[in-house]
């Protein structure tokens, strides 16, 4: 309650699917099928055992209390505890020895502490082991109910080991039993398996549809503007909510490419920061007590729990969302600390200085000026119709930054118009008009420069009638899409992959059999497409049609790919610490001995060029956007 205000209550009913889907369904533990079974095991086994332990508590009070007097109905309590108690055990062994034994990395380091969860575990198994000892002599004490109790098909079997003493074995089960369940519920919100009762909630209360960054308008009028988050008090509760929803299973940070590479930043241990920070902080703002000196010096954003480096280092690739099995959302945290950073202590990069300068004055994160923007269709034999001169369109492409003054991308550019063109698509390129989407500045903190450039473009667009956006730039498509409705400016994007795959199944654009190539192409998913904007197939659908023979995937693809390294702004800074990402990733890219490496984002082609430059692989493989090979490939 103390965080700032997000309404996160909106749908309730598409809020519920999610929890019966990703909650009760566990959905994403699956992501790693063995450990997943595992933990669903135990989850599913606690729902069903909740009958067991109510029963004992019940008992507590009323000794004659049983399940048996449902009758007929109860064989099923009573077999399914039987069932799930023994796969609860099973599961528990298999924790203690994956984590003992196989040691997966994602389990250590961050501050996460084998002794917590070794506790918790001994504690299940404990709840689950009473529980089969008060069942296997219980008709000793409720005799009446014996013709239900031969449900309990395993621990009827057991009784033999008691026979004679069963009211003293029934009294020490039921006593252990009891004790363990009401330390276990004590100690919970000690530990982080208070996620047994945040999770669900947590999921409920995550984001529904895209992952947009949540940010209002500034009004740099007003009075107590949010400059960003430098400590608890400027998240909002959600993010504060997240801190106490994580399992601490690493999963994010086995995920996070910075990570991988050695940099400072673990998106888990961002979130256990969050949680710590808080539960020191917390207590004191809430009894509305005097903060002492020292405890408000160690604001969230310090040496002491997040530094510059580990908030820098994120690539904004969203794999940590997409793999955190009770949805927590570490990207919007981490910009919003971002903006801590630029907008209220002016705290960043030195190379930035330049790029912000060049957003503000250019209107692009290059040197270039705004009217040269229309360089790239020079020498090409069609016309690039521009919308200031032309009065009806159906489609504005959207070239971007990249299409308008990157070397290399402009060929991409050039490429989709010459599809479009032969294609007769009604169209139009906005030319010097246009500016710098947003995406960058918004990513790298500096809201207010991301604000003002989208309320420009809003202005410009608002000038034009048109039906839908074409983009090539995944980071174009994410903000323009998603969140310039934000700003007044609603439409509908398309990715140049969707829409060069609906022209060709149009028959609009048609492939020439005897210009196919016969190559060996993998596909490198661009996060932004992907994981944000869930756009896995149409690039590969394409790729297929050119190729003659199939595409290589990566080891790592589609929503579990790996970010090249450039988003977030990354591709703005220099890196510093640890092995580049882009090394890591076009060293993947030539495990498959492709001879093609197919992007379909800007920066991903920059990256991965580079990537193969550095590698001295230039001659041999070559990085192509599948708009250039589709074009090669088309009559
Ligand atoms: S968004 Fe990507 S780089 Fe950033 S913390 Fe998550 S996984 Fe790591
Ligand atoms: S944030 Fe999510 S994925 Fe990461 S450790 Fe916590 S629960 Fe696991």
């Amino acid at each position: 309650m103390l965080g700032r205000a997000e309404n996160r209550f909106a749908s309730p009913l598409k809020r519920l699917k999610k929890v019966l889907e990703i909650g009760i369904g566990q959905s994403k533990i699956f992501r790693e099928p063995a450990a997943g079974l595992m933990h669903a095991l135990i989850f599913w086994g606690f729902l069903v055992l909740i009958t067991a332990v109510t029963e004992a508590i019940i008992q507590g009070f009323y000794s004659n209390f049983s399940l048996g007097m449902f009758g007929g109905i109860s064989k099923i309590f009573f077999i399914s505890q039987d069932v799930f108690g023994l796969l609860v055990i099973l599961s528990v062994i298999y924790a203690l020895f994956r984590r003992y034994v196989l040691h997966p990395k994602r389990l250590q380091g961050d501050g996460s502490t084998n002794a917590d969860a070794t506790f918790i575990l001994c504690m299940i198994m404990g709840v689950m082991l009473t529980m089969f000892g008060v069942n296997a002599v219980k008709t000793a004490i409720h005799p009446d109910y014996a013709t239900y109790y031969s449900a309990h098909f395993i621990s009827s079997k057991l009784s033999v080991l008691f026979k004679g003493n069963e009211i003293t074995f029934y009294n020490i089960f039921w006593w252990a039993h009891i004790s363990i369940v009401l330390l276990f519920m004590n100690y919970l919100p000690y530990s982080k398996h208070f996620h047994i009762v945040t999770s669900l909630p947590n999921v409920y209360l995550s984001k529904l549809g895209p992952q947009t960054l949540d940010t209002e308008e500034i009004d740099f009028e007003k009075e107590n503007v949010f400059l960003g988050s430098g400590d608890i008090e400027q998240l909002t509760w959600k993010e504060i909510f997240d801190g106490y929803a994580c399992t601490e299973c690493g999963r994010c940070t086995a995920s996070c490419p910075a990570n991988l590479t050695g940099k400072p930043l673990s998106p888990r241990k961002i979130i256990m920061n969050i949680r710590e920070r808080t539960s020191e902080k917390a207590p004191l703002m809430a009894a509305n007590k005097n903060i002492p000196e020292e405890i408000e010096q160690k604001k969230l954003v310090s040496e002491y729990y997040i530094t510059d480096d580990e908030l820098w280092a994120c690539t904004s690739c969203m794999a940590c969302v997409k793999e955190c099995p009770v949805n927590i959302e570490h990207v919007n945290p981490i910009v919003d600390m971002r903006r801590f950073l630029v907008q209220s202590e002016s705290r960043f990069p030195d190379e930035l200085m330049t790029v912000f300068g060049n957003m503000e004055n250019n209107g692009a994160p290059w040197a270039y000026p705004q009217s040269d923007r229309l360089k790239w269709t020079e020498n090409l034999d069609i016309t690039v119709p521009v919308a200031s001169e032309k009065n009806n369109f159906d489609v504005l492409y959207w070239v971007g930054c990249a299409g308008a003054f990157d070397a290399r991308y402009q060929n991409v550019s050039r490429s989709v118009a010459q599809l479009l063109d032969k294609a007769k698509v009604n169209y139009a390129v906005l030319g010097k008009e246009e500016k710098c989407n947003g995406d960058s500045a918004r990513r790298l903190g500096n809201e207010f420069l991301a604000q003002t450039l989208i309320k420009e473009n809003v202005e410009t667009m608002k000038k034009y009638n048109f039906k839908k956006i074409l983009v090539s730039c995944p980071h174009c498509m994410q903000t323009i899409g998603n969140e310039y409705k934000a700003f007044g400016g609603d439409y509908e994007v398309v990715h140049h992959s969707e829409f060069i795959s609906e022209l060709v199944n149009e028959k609009k654009i048609e492939i020439e059999e005897t210009k196919k190539i016969d190559t060996k192409i993998t596909y490198h998913d661009s996060c932004y497409l992907g994981r944000y904007n869930n756009i896995y197939e149409e690039p590969r659908d394409l790729l297929k049609q050119v190729n003659n023979g199939d595409i290589i995937e990566m080891e790592r693809s589609k929503d579990k790919g790996l970010c090249c390294g450039a988003g977030g702004g990354r591709m703005w800074m220099e890196e510093k610490i640890g092995k580049k990402i882009n090394i890591e990733r076009t060293e993947e890219a030539l495990r498959t001995n492709a001879d093609v490496i197919s992007t379909a984002c800007p920066f991903c082609m920059t990256m991965m060029t580079d990537g193969v430059k550095e590698k001295g692989r230039s001659e041999d493989v070559k990085v192509k956007d599948f708009a250039e090979l589709i074009l090669e490939s088309s009559k």
